[in-house]
């Protein structure tokens, strides 16, 4: 049975078919899926999502498929870690991780838009998924559409991380690396949408594939207890795991699951792709794109597609946004790692860093409730951290060679 009543126009409010479309004919705004929330409520209590399997699946009326879910059956419901160690560290009194580096099958929230997107994209008949990608994307979409026995095409900039490179490779799709950046990719993969049947997960299929990102705001609001935190921070490459967190919350309070949500959402960039963060600073209405230079390189969009919306959700909540230099980045890496036992990668050293600035800043209360997204996992982007982390002490396999070179 579906929820799901039509696409509609985020920006002319105008109704289509929930076919794979992505863009309104009229005003060229973005389309998102529109539920029977009325419908949803009677089927959906806390109890029920509770009785069901620790995975994404669990909030599944809010999900935009007509049947039940073929992908990503072990994706998601991943740990809400109570960081004491860096609560001590940041002097502060209640702070989480929402820990998506050990997502399901390949370490970063990204398997949670495409076990979305692949499962629609069966309903509709594809037999061809593709994606442009900053390195997660290709992971998640390269393992998953293996399974699901998908033929896959993926586009990335040709100067990604070798972990990223090989974590795709390994699954055998056709990878095509551009030399160019992440939005030169994209606008060569929106190309190659029109003309060829392919279910492109963050193009044609995008309405339906972004949705899958909210299952990270049930999931905080669930853990913690069918509550919402005072503040989140989310990193941001296009904008749409920030805006689809404060989705999720608004759905919850409206089906009655938690009360109204009191939670500020900061918005956390790399300075070396901030275009959504200097809007926010600047109190701009646009987003003015960047050319990126950034060791963030699954967060380097330049121009993001829903950097506008991203905006929208800062602003009403009362949050605020930062950015963070490399250094930054990989000292809140290490941090991470040294008082929870967290590798992360680049984007979750964007996140840690900026909270960590907004906690210095004052303007992130030291007392309230903070869950910082942790959205990708260290061994992916090892290049980053590899010269600042020490060298292994070589011995000879001998005991007094031990007793020489190791301190004890
Ligand atoms: C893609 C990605 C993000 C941000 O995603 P958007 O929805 O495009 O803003 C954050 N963290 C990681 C690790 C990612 O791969
Ligand atoms: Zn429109």
């Amino acid at each position: 049975m579906s929820y799901v009543k039509a696409l509609k126009c985020r920006e002319c409010g105008r109704e289509y078919p929930k076919d794979p479309l992505y863009v309104c004919e009229y005003c060229f705004g973005p389309l998102e899926v529109v539920y029977d929330y009325e419908k949803i409520k009677k089927k959906l209590t806390r109890e029920t999502i509770e009785s069901r399997p620790k995975n994404l699946w669990r909030y599944k009326e809010l999900l935009p498929l007509d049947g039940e879910p073929t992908d990503g059956l072990n994706s998601g419901f991943t740990p809400l870690v109570r960081a004491r160690n860096l609560e001590k560290a940041l002097g502060v009194k209640e702070l989480y991780i929402k820990d998506d580096s050990v997502c399901h099958p390949t370490l970063s929230f990204k398997d949670r838009v495409v076990s979305v997107a692949l499962s629609k994209a069966k309903e509709f008949g594809f037999n061809t998924v593709a994606c442009a990608s900053t390195g997660n994307l290709a992971n998640s979409v390269a393992a998953q559409s293996a399974v699901a026995g998908l033929k896959r095409y993926i586009f990335i900039p040709a100067d990604l991380e070798l972990g990223k490179v090989v974590g795709t490779l390994i699954y055998n799709p056709i990878l095509v690396a551009v030399e160019g950046n992440y939005d030169q990719v994209n606008r060569l993969c929106s190309e190659i949408a029109t003309k060829y049947k392919w279910a492109f997960v963050n193009i044609n299929i995008r309405p339906y594939y972004a949705e899958g990102s909210k299952t990270y705001g049930y999931e905080i609001a669930e853990q913690f207890g069918w509550k919402a935190p005072k503040h989140i921070i989310v990193p941001c490459a296009g904008g749409s795991l920030i805006t689809k967190i404060y989705k999720g919350l608004k759905e919850f309070k409206n089906l009655g699951l938690i009360d109204k949500p009191e939670t500020k959402i900061y918005a956390a960039q790399a300075t070396g792709c901030s275009p959504i963060v200097t809007a926010i600073k600047e109190n701009a209405e646009i987003i003015k794109p960047v050319k990126p230079n950034t060791i963030a390189k699954s967060l380097a969009i330049g121009n993001p597609a829903d950097g506008v919306y991203a905006l929208a959700t800062v602003k009403e909540t009362g949050g605020w946004a930062e950015d963070v230099s490399g250094d930054e980045i990989v000292e809140a890496i290490k941090l991470l790692a040294a008082t929870e036992g967290i590798f992360t990668e680049t984007a979750g050293g964007v996140t840690l860093g900026v909270a960590k600035k907004l906690i210095e800043q004052g303007k992130i209360p030291k007392d309230e409730s903070i869950v910082v997204s942790i959205t990708g996992n260290g061994l992916k982007t090892q290049e980053a951290v590899v010269e600042k982390i020490g060298k292994p002490i070589k011995i000879k396999p001998n005991i007094a060679h031990f007793e020489e070179n190791v301190k004890r």
